[in-house]
């Protein structure tokens, strides 16, 4: 039997300990006083809302099997996801090819040019292959200026902001892959009726159950090691003695919580991006014609708006209108990470004045904040060489999370639940 301590209790760390407390010694360490990690809810009058919007995809397949185990399916809603496209001061419905077609910055050409980048895309079957172009070169070559300038580069500043231009075509030509899986009528996404909040307490339970062990609220420090192998873990507040680490949290938090030359890899090579999102109870729905996700190219301090309540009912909610609004930096002097949380509240709803000018702010009941320094990587060319392996080269210590293979080239909930299987699976397998 390992004595494991597992460092961060997001899905990735929760699915690990899940896998390995039948069978060996496993505590969780958070730093938040809440588990969940990007998937984490905030507590509103009755009901659990996510700190950042969540759906999944119905290719996510072991989500849906952990989902299954804990006993949730019967929760789990599959809803078409409405999607627009905010351009010229006005949004437009982007969900059937009639719609795509009628949008007006694109031409029929540059409509049947996309129509091709996206059949393209279907027919990769490794998407690594296109790592080390970068996604505007490739737009630019394959479906032309037209359709970059006018679909796709708004999309990617968006996404990643000042990185946008060193984003590889792996990501693009991945994700393409996965929001294209839909059939005529649009692509259907999962929820879980009630929030993802029921699937991080079902896990708890689960790992607590097998004799688990979960400590909030105190961060882990320092990796130690003894004589080239792992001996335990200092945290905030005392230490636990351990022969096997699983970190899951970011590179650049690990990187600070051992030697790096101990390592032979270089985890500070993979840089994350921070989101900024601000979430919003009204009276009112904002986006009246059902819209769920709106992309935007417009001068307004964010890239989308995500109104949950048009994808689950507002009577989950006590007939609250729930708003997301969604921005991402690239580093923590941007004013969206350093200004305080009333000055970027103030930005985001004079942007919601300018593209709705029917918006009132008196509809507005209650909003929160959320944001986060490190939240994904940004995959830049030649990411796939610096992916971090699951079993890395100090006996005992293993990664899993947003930065592994199982997350490449697009993290997701997925992606982790994956990466936290494969390093208990590399766990189990070594003596
Ligand atoms: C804005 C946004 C929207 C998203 N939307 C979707 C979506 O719609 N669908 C989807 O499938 N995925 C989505 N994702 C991705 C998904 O949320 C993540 O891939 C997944 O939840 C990451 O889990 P993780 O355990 O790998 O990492 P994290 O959730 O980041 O977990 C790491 C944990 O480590 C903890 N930690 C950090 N440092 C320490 C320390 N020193 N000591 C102890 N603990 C520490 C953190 O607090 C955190 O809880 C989204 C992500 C974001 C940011």
């Amino acid at each position: 039997m390992s004595k494991i301590v597992i460092i961060g209790g997001g899905l990735a760390g929760l699915a690990a300990a899940y896998r390995l407390s039948d069978e060996h010694d496993v505590t969780v360490v958070e730093k938040d006083d809440e588990l969940g990690g990007m998937v984490q809810s905030y507590h509103v009058a009755d009901y659990h809302i996510e700190k950042y919007y969540h759906h999944f995809f119905s290719s996510d397949t072991e989500l849906k099997e952990l989902i299954a185990e804990l006993g949730l399916s019967g929760r789990v809603q599959w809803v078409k996801g409405t999607t627009g496209y905010y351009w010229g001061g006005k949004a437009y419905p982007m969900n059937t090819p009639m719609e795509i077609l009628k949008f007006p910055p694109m031409s029929l050409l540059d409509i049947f040019r996309l129509g091709m980048l996206v059949l393209r895309t279907k027919l990769v079957k490794d998407v690594s292959s296109y790592d080390n172009i970068t996604a505007g070169e490739w737009i630019l070559k394959t479906a032309g200026r037209g359709v970059f300038n006018n679909f796709f580069q708004p999309l990617l500043n968006s996404k990643f902001g000042s990185s946008a231009a060193v984003v590889s075509a792996a990501w693009l030509v991945g994700r393409v892959k996965i929001r294209s899986n839909r059939g005529a009528e649009g692509e259907r996404l999962g929820y879980i009726r009630d929030g993802f909040q029921l699937l991080v307490t079902a896990l708890t339970e689960s790992i607590q159950q097998k004799g688990g062990r979960i400590i909030t609220g105190n961060s882990a420090e320092q990796i130690l090691q003894d004589g080239g192998r792992i001996s335990g873990v200092r945290l905030n507040a005392g230490s636990l003695s351990c022969d096997t680490v699983i970190s899951t949290v970011p590179p650049m938090t690990l990187a600070s919580m051992i030697a790096p030359e101990a390592l032979d890899f270089d985890p500070t090579a993979i840089h994350y991006q921070g989101t900024c999102c601000a979430l919003l109870g009204m009276s009112k729905s904002l986006m009246t014609d059902g819209t769920y996700w709106l992309n935007i190219k417009a001068d307004v301090p964010f890239g989308a708006l995500i109104e949950h309540t048009n994808f689950m009912p507002t009577s989950d909610y006590g007939g609250e209108h729930l708003l997301y609004i969604a921005s991402y930096f690239q580093d923590r002097e941007d004013p969206l990470y350093a200004q305080s949380k009333d000055e970027v509240m103030k930005m985001f709803l004079e942007g919601l004045e300018s593209m709705y000018p029917d918006f009132d702010r008196s509809d507005v009941q209650w909003w929160e904040l959320g944001r986060d320094a490190q939240t994904a990587p940004v995959y830049e060319t030649g990411y796939a060489s610096r992916i971090l392996p699951y079993k890395t080269n100090i006996d005992g210590l293993y990664l899993a999370g947003m930065f592994s293979e199982a997350n490449y080239p697009e993290r997701s909930m997925n992606g982790s639940v994956r990466a936290g299987y494969e390093a208990a699976g590399a766990v189990v397998r070594d003596p």
